[in-house]
């Protein structure tokens, strides 16, 4: 399979050859025809399986067809929520590159670090929101994050987030969130608690192995 099988978006094409990816990863090959077509995923994978541009590339196709070319103020289409701001940083990056030819505007929030660039960047609107847990709580609770318009959700290392005391504050976010959402969760393990959250809160998941 070839990444022009996938009927992407030119615009997308023309990045990922500017990357120099030639194939799609196994753990994309599989995602990207489950997320273009609208159903919930749950991903199996580890890091280095491909597994940010499995959801990102899906993502920036449709929020591209979407919203593009609109004038209207921009609104939060897609929350990546990641436990770490190293992880944050990259899924940021990755957006920057995939999402390059086209006029989506992405942020990636953590903390740690001041408020004021971040906040700045909400008020002047953006489509893509990659975030931490807990600079996400304290954003939307200080009124400057707002989700009402939101159609992907996604959550990034599950079980990690789970091990360093997120659940909660996952499970608060999730309910932040509109019902008719796409929810994608990807873990690279599966223990009894994520997938009690994937129960909770994805509609008829589809699911994939790497
Ligand atoms: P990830 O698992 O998302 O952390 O990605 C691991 C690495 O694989 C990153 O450096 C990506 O840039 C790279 N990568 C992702 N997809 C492809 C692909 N289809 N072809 C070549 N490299 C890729």
């Amino acid at each position: 399979m070839k990444f022009e099988d996938l009927s992407l978006n030119k615009s997308i094409q023309r990045a990922l050859i500017d990357e120099g990816y030639n194939t799609p990863t196994p753990i994309q090959q599989q995602a990207i025809p489950i997320i273009l077509k609208g159903t919930d995923l749950i991903g199996c994978a580890q890091t280095g399986t491909g597994k940010t541009a499995a959801f990102a590339i899906p993502i920036i196709n449709h929020l591209h067809h979407m919203v593009g070319s609109s004038k209207k103020a921009k609104q939060i289409r897609a929350l990546i929520v990641t436990p770490t701001r190293e992880l944050a940083i990259q899924i940021g990056e990755s957006f920057d590159a995939y999402g390059k030819y086209t006029n989506l505007v992405q942020l990636t929030i953590f903390g740690g670090v001041s408020q004021v660039p971040q906040v700045d960047k909400l008020k002047k609107g953006v489509d893509v929101l990659i975030a931490t847990p807990g600079r996400l709580l304290d954003l939307h609770k200080q009124g400057f994050i707002d989700l009402d318009q939101l159609h992907f959700l996604v959550l990034d290392e599950a079980d990690q987030m789970l091990d360093m005391g997120f659940i909660n504050d996952v499970k608060k976010i999730v309910k932040l969130t509109p019902s008719n959402r796409q929810t994608l969760l990807f873990s690279a393990t599966m223990p009894m608690a994520i997938r009690e959250l994937a129960d909770a809160f994805l509609k008829s998941p589809e699911y994939v192995t790497v």
